[in-house]
């Protein structure tokens, strides 16, 4: 998988991406993240990447020529024109950063997880030119319901939980299969590693469908503080295990997200 980070600020990302499964996934080149500076695009004295917006108000707008060029360069061909629109590589997403975009969820990040590359351009300012989300990208995406002052952040949450759920970046495959936002279902094989007729593979999780969060985790010390683990969890019966993980999601997600309920 190949990332392509479209920045102002490609200083940003010397931190984030160098830790963890991130920096183990880039050193075995499971994943390719590279980094672009967009004033590289620009052609006049100043560098300028932002324009005053059309129709007055307030704040600055980032330019499309130089995102549409740094992007064309990256994938090495013409984007198009009203002209001569062209047809996008359906292995390629090219992804705007966007408060305004689609929900960013992880059946998002399960179905990036399947191309080939992956390009994310980062807004700053008020936002970005409208013909970009129109004409250059393939998808608008949120990171959530609120505002931030530019797209890296967003960029960044997308490029991990992708990442982890490309074969081989985690040290143990099962712990991306058995998470917070894995389909029903498959808590029936949670934990126990009893038979059961639920798939452990990563169906795909459709929109309509109820996921669950995670259930809650404890290690040792058996009593810290006075506040004890769960006895079931301590007893080694594998089928209470499993009846009380499945029961615990469920509350939790009842308390914390009721909203995945009724999906
Ligand atoms: N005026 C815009 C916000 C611009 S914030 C609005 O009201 O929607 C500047 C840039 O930050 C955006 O262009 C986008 O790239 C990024 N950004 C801000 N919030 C974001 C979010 N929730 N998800 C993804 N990108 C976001």
């Amino acid at each position: 998988m190949r990332f392509d980070l479209v920045t102002i600020f490609p200083e940003f990302f010397a931190g984030p991406l160098d830790h963890g499964i991130l920096r183990r996934a880039r050193e075995t080149n499971i994943v390719d993240v590279q980094i672009q500076d967009l004033r590289v695009f620009t052609k006049d004295r100043h560098r300028s990447v932002d324009d005053r917006p059309f129709g007055g108000g307030e704040g600055m707008v980032l330019k499309p020529e130089p995102l549409f060029e740094a992007t064309e360069a990256l994938l090495g061909r013409s984007l198009g024109s009203a002209e001569e629109p062209v047809m996008q590589d359906p292995k390629t997403a090219i992804v705007l950063m966007s408060a305004a975009g689609n929900l960013f969820r992880q059946e998002t990040a399960r179905r990036y997880a399947q191309l080939d590359r992956i390009v994310l351009l980062c807004g700053r300012y008020e936002g970005v030119d409208e013909r970009v989300a129109e004409h250059l990208a393939t998808e608008e995406i949120s990171v959530g319901d609120y505002v931030l002052s530019g797209g890296e952040l967003p960029a960044m949450l997308i490029i991990d939980a992708v990442t982890r759920l490309i074969p081989g970046a985690l040290g143990n495959e099962a712990s991306s299969q058995n998470e917070s936002f894995s389909a029903m279902p498959d808590m029936e094989a949670r934990g126990a590693g009893e038979a059961s007729s639920a798939p452990t593979g990563s169906k795909p999780l459709s929109d309509k469908c109820a996921a669950l969060l995670d259930f809650p985790h404890y290690t040792r010390p058996a009593d810290f503080r006075g506040w004890k683990v769960p006895d079931v969890l301590i007893g080694g019966n594998h089928a209470e295990v499993a009846n009380w993980r499945r029961a615990a999601a469920l509350e939790k997600t009842q308390r914390n997200r009721p909203d995945l309920l009724l999906r």
